[in-house]
C-alpha cells in the first residue's frame, strides 16, 4: 500500500504538534515544518519517532515561495511526495484595534495565513492531483472561529485572513473534486496554546458555552477525521471545534 506522507506547516508546537502526534499514531509519515524554533521541532520529531512513525523536520517560511518549493522538494526526497497537507502555520500579530495596528502586522498576517496556505496548497495539488500524475490526497486548512466572529478590538485582520482561508477552502475543494483531492477546514475556538496566551483565559472562557478552553488534541482529532477516508464524501466544509462558540 502507498505510504501516507503528511506535511504539517507550523508543526513544531501548539495545535500543529498535536496533529503530528495523532498522525504518528495513525500510520502517517510526518514532515514537521517550522519557521525559527528548531528545538521545538526536534522535540516534536522525537515524540513522533517514539510513537514508531517515520518523521523529519523541515525549516521554511510558508509565505516565501522559494522556501515552499524547498520544503516540498525536501519532503519529496526524504519521505516521498506529500499525500496529505495541513496548512496550520499562522499568526495573529499583537492584539489591538485596527487604528493602532501597523501595516507590517497586517501584511505579515495576510502573507502567512493566506498566501502561505495558497502556496503550500498549490505545491500539494501539483503532487496529489490525478491530472498531474498523482494518486489523490487531502488538505486541511486551519481557520479560526474568528472568521465568523470578526474579533473586534483584538485582530480584525486575523479574522479576515481566516475568512479568506475558508473561501479558498471551498473554491479549491470544488476545483479539484474530480482529481482525487478533498479540501476542508477546521475552525478552532479558544485553544490553550502559546498563541492564545494564559492571560486571556479568564476573559474568553465566560463567552464559551462549554465554559472552558479547548485542547490542541481536540482540534487534532477533527483534523485527522478530515484527512482520513472516514470523511471520503466530505469536501469544502469548515468544521468548527469551538465549544459552542
Ligand atoms: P502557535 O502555538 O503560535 O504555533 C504557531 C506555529 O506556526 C509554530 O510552529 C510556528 O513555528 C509556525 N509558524 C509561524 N509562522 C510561520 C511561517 N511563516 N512559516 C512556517 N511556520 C510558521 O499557534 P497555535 O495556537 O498552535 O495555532 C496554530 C493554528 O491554529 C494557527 O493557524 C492559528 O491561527 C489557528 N488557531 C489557533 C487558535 C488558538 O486559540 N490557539 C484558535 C483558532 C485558530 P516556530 O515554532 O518556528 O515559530
Amino acid at each position: 500500500m502507498e505510504r501516507k506522507v503528511l506535511l504539517v506547516t507550523g508543526g513544531s508546537r501548539g495545535i500543529g504538534a498535536a496533529i503530528c502526534l495523532r498522525a504518528a499514531q495513525q500510520g502517517y509519515d510526518i514532515a514537521i515544518n517550522y519557521q525559527s524554533r528548531e528545538a521545538d521541532a526536534l522535540e516534536t520529531l522525537r515524540a513522533v519517532q517514539e510513537l514508531g512513525a517515520r518523521g523529519m523536520v523541515v525549516q521554511g517560511d510558508v509565505s516565501v515561495e522559494a522556501d515552499v518549493t524547498r520544503i516540498f522538494e525536501t519532503v519529496d526526497s526524504s519521505l516521498g511526495a506529500v499525500t496529505h497537507l495541513v496548512n496550520n502555520a499562522g499568526i495573529t500579530g499583537p492584539r489591538t484595534r485596527l487604528d493602532q495596528a501597523d501595516t507590517a502586522t497586517l501584511r505579515r498576517t495576510l502573507e502567512i495565513n493566506v498566501l502561505g496556505a495558497m502556496l503550500c496548497a498549490r505545491a500539494a495539488v501539483m503532487r496529489m492531483s490525478t491530472v498531474h500524475g498523482g494518486t489523490g490526497g487531502a488538505i486541511v486548512n486551519i481557520s479560526s472561529a474568528a472568521a465568523t466572529l470578526g474579533s473586534p478590538g483584538d485582530y480584525v485582520w486575523y479574522a479576515a485572513s481566516k475568512a479568506a482561508l475558508e473561501s479558498f477552502t471551498l473554491g479549491l475543494a470544488r476545483e479539484v473534486a474530480l482529481e482525487g483531492i478533498r479540501v476542508n477546514a477546521v475552525a478552532p475556538g479558544f485553544i490553550a496554546t502559546e498563541m492564545s496566551g494564559p492571560e486571556r483565559l479568564a476573559q474568553v472562557v465566560p463567552t464559551v458555552p462549554m465554559r472552558r478552553a479547548g485542547s490542541s488534541d481536540e482540534v487534532a482529532a477533527a483534523v485527522m477525521f478530515l484527512l482520513s477516508e472516514e470523511s471520503a464524501y466530505t469536501t469544502g466544509i469548515t468544521l468548527r471545534v469551538a465549544g459552542g462558540r
